[in-house]
């Protein structure tokens, strides 16, 4: 099988972390281009702009995009257009609506889309997915607290329309419990807090139920020092199961459960390159549907100014 070659957008701390690491691992891919207006990346050729790469580079195919959201969908919308697969980071946009016409594009194309959510990726996610699917779950609550200036130094776009603000971490944990749950869940109320000079929450309270009446609670914030929280605990009539560190350890009833190591994006990279030799897309959009609820239904709170 030919190996599949990716062109990066966007050389930031996503690219830099896990991308390019992952791209060099994974057997049937590998990085063969990247475009940055400021970077450049060791070992591959180096344009500014996506349009650049696409007409020096036609034998490219596919493209990695891991810029901010608000950018991604004219982006994606070019790399189709030159006949190229798409893996999106997550969120794969900044609405709902513009991701409808990527898919049909694809489909058009019969190109591979990619919606990627690491967090799925995550190793205690199918073990815990596989647990529940038998269980009479009573509970869920989900509790994703971080420090906001640790993971995201100097990054504005966060606090601007369409970054997501503590979504941006927060829907990692909603792409877990949408894919561990047996039965689809929706939001109910949400207060969501704003600080003053800021377009975008720093903290979220949110519940949801499902089709049975099930209590799905969650709570984000940004303003934690210290240990850092990214847990979901389940109640079950077999027990409690908690899914803890974004995914990477599961319990049950408090007792370890041994699962695989942590390998998120060597499992993004691999499915990309199964579902582009196999000629599959791969887009759900329940994770960012849940966050586009909460800020329709979420009631808005000021809280301090956030420098
Ligand atoms: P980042 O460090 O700010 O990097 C984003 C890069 O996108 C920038 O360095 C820039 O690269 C490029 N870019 C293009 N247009 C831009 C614009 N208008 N404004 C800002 N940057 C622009 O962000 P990141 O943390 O890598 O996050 C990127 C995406 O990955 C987000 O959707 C985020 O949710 C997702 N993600 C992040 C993490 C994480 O731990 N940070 C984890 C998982 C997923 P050039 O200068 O090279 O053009």
């Amino acid at each position: 099988m030919k190996t599949i070659t990716v062109g990066l957008v966007g050389v930031g701390k996503i690219a830099r972390d896990q991308h390019i690491p992952s791209l060099a691992r994974t057997p049937g891919i590998e990085l063969a281009a990247a475009c940055s207006r400021n970077a450049a990346v060791d070992g591959v050729r180096n344009f500014a702009t996506l349009n650049e790469m696409l007409a020096a580079m036609p034998e490219l195919d596919a493209v990695a995009l891991c810029t901010p959201p608000h950018v991604r969908h004219a982006l994606a919308a070019e790399a189709l257009a030159a006949g190229k697969h798409v893996l999106l980071e997550k969120p794969p946009g900044a609405t709902l609506s513009e991701i409808e016409p990527l898919i049909a594009m694809a489909e058009e194309k019969s190109l591979t889309l990619f919606a990627t959510w690491h967090s799925r990726f995550a190793p205690a996610v199918i073990p815990a997915r596989e647990f529940l699917a038998d269980a009479r779950i009573r509970s869920v609550s989900v509790e994703w607290k971080e420090d906001v200036r640790h993971w995201h130094p100097g990054q504005e776009w966060i606090w601007e329309p369409g970054g997501l603000g503590v979504f941006d971490p927060g829907i990692n944990a909603l792409s877990i419990v949408t894919a561990i749950l047996p039965r689809p869940i929706f939001l109910t109320t949400a207060s969501l807090e704003f600080p003053a000079n800021r377009a975008t929450p720093i903290a979220a309270d949110l519940a949801f139920t499902d089709g049975e009446g099930l209590a799905v609670a969650a709570v984000f914030d940004w303003r934690q020092t210290g240990p850092q929280t990214w847990d979901i605990h389940v109640e079950t009539d077999k027990g409690r199961l908690t899914l803890s560190s974004g995914g990477a350890k599961l319990a049950i009833d408090g007792a370890a459960v041994g699962i695989g190591p942590e390998a998120e994006y060597d499992g993004i990279y691999a499915r990309f390159a199964d579902l582009v030799q196999t000629g599959r897309s791969d887009v759900d959009v329940s994770p960012l549907r849940h966050v586009a609820d909460a800020f329709m239904l979420g009631r808005r709170l000021e809280v301090d100014a956030f420098d």
